[in-house]
């Protein structure tokens, strides 16, 4: 069976609704390609004008946070079902900004997964080492410790459908990209780690993404490992060098 690629952009902190707009007319010859999955995964405030603005496009939008509850006084909060109202179809859980930022645990992260299947999102669930953690030598403990957490309880027929992404975190946003060798590592050992908890079928269906400076340069090698099916891209997602990774 083979899965198909899908490399998401998170936007993070950054384009107002004025500039997202422009972004997204100024990406879309480039970010053509029928055989890859397209997300971009934009500020709460952007995804109104980018659902509109991807309309009839090969893109699909994705939050970058929600809330697990389903409504009520949770001021600044957003919950799924509002995502799903607005023409949201992914979303972005447990990057590592917000686990270190916004102090999300592991027991919160496991709600907003649940929650984000029982109202119809594809959660892009990120895992990742810190740099201390890889040179202990516990990088896959530590990973296996987040996805088993992440995912207790959550069936393997929503497993199967979801998007793991390996971040480690030395990688995102420096500059500084895991070697193909070291992202297929890690990315075969969530594998291994979900045919554990679940099967084989389940482990062989979820779509595992790399993410942390990717770039145009690099994209294809790493999207080019077997466990590897494509990237969640923060900096080279705003500007053009995102329709180069698309294509790579
Ligand atoms: C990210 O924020 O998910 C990310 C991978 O960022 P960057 O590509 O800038 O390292």
């Amino acid at each position: 069976m083979s899965r198909r690629k899908i490399i998401a952009g998170n936007w993070k902190m950054n384009m107002t609704p004025t500039e997202a707009k422009k972004l997204v007319a100024e990406l879309e010859p480039l970010v053509k390609n029928d055989s890859v999955d397209v997300v971009y995964c934009v500020p709460a405030i952007d995804i109104v004008p980018v659902v509109e603005a991807v309309k009839g496009t090969n893109v699909q939008v994705g939050a970058e946070n929600m809330y697990f509850e389903d409504k009520g006084a949770y001021t600044g909060e957003i919950c799924a079902a509002m995502l799903v109202d607005a023409g949201v179809k992914y979303v972005i859980l447990g990057h590592s900004e917000r686990r270190e930022y916004f102090k999300e645990d592991d027991a919160l992260l496991n709600k907003k997964v649940k929650k984000a299947f029982e109202a119809g999102l594809t959660p892009i669930l990120c895992c990742g080492e810190t740099l201390e953690q890889r040179e202990m030598g516990v990088t896959l403990d530590w990973i296996r410790l987040q996805i088993k957490s992440d995912l207790d309880g959550v069936p393997a027929s929503d497993v199967a459908k979801m998007v793991i992404a390996y971040e480690p975190i030395w990688a995102i946003g420096t500059g500084k990209t895991a070697t193909s060798d070291q992202a297929e590592e890690v990315c075969g050992a969530i594998r291994e780690c979900i045919e554990e908890i679940y099967d084989a079928s389940t482990a062989e269906a979820v779509r595992i993404q790399y993410g942390g400076s990717v770039n145009a340069g690099n994209a294809a090698e790493l999207f080019g490992k077997p466990d590897i099916d494509g990237g969640l891209v923060g900096g080279a997602s705003l500007k053009t060098d995102f329709g180069s990774i698309i294509n790579y």
